[in-house]
């Protein structure tokens, strides 16, 4: 696919947008304009996130912003599956539990993975989906594969980060400085496989 001069990642979430937007910058370089929804004139309303999987949501964010702009546009969906909870939260990662934040869910999670013995494998995944003008859309999955902790740890990060520690890594994704954890994560390897098969991992 050839690269285009602009690239919106259909996204308001400013730490997403920097962290996504340095991984297309290490293989394409400033070749580049790369925006996000909160660089628009105006308001663009992405819809309900709508979708069985996620790749289909990510498709759909890229597709909206996309149709709505008419820039070339990339959209993410991202969640925790759990193997002994048939892959619960998946797609409903964010809105798992109705608490008021992810401390709280963090702990119903916790609960819910009680009542079941033994280590509790894990993986976070992100599936993006990259929507250019006339051509077929394409996207691509990433993982990091891990295990649920029985206690949170670490102040950093966001999300299920204090309760998840990677394979081979004896601390949990909030005990990583945000460098160390961008290195392994699960939207770093969603991008490189993106952006492998567009063809523009060219440096
Ligand atoms: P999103 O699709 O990237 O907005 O992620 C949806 C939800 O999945 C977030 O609100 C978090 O609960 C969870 N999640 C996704 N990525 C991460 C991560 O890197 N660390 C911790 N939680 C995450």
């Amino acid at each position: 696919m050839k690269i285009p001069d602009a690239l919106l990642l259909a996204t308001e979430n400013k730490g997403k947008f920097a962290e996504i937007s340095a991984i297309i910058r290490e293989s394409i370089g400033n070749q580049i304009t790369i925006l996000s929804l909160l660089d628009l004139d105006e308001k663009i309303d992405l819809g309900d996130e709508i979708g069985s999987s996620f790749c289909e949501i990510a498709e759909a964010k890229a597709r909206a912003a996309m149709n709505a702009t008419g820039i070339a546009s990339l959209g993410d969906d991202s969640g925790l599956c759990v193997d002994v909870l048939g892959g619960a939260p998946g797609i409903r990662s964010h809105r798992w539990v109705d608490v008021p934040d992810d401390q709280t869910r963090n702990s119903a999670l916790l609960t819910a993975l009680s009542r079941h013995p033994g280590e509790w494998a894990a993986s976070f995944i992100t599936c993006v989906a990259l929507c250019i003008p006339d051509q077929t859309s394409i996207t691509a999955q990433g993982e990091l594969r891990g295990k649920i902790v029985p206690a949170p740890r670490g102040a950093s990060g966001f999300g299920y980060d204090p309760i998840f520690q990677a394979s081979g890594l004896g601390l949990t994704l909030a005990e990583l400085s945000a460098a160390e954890k961008n290195r392994v994560s699960h939207r770093r390897n969603a991008i490189q496989n993106l952006l492998a098969s567009a063809q523009w991992n060219v440096q």
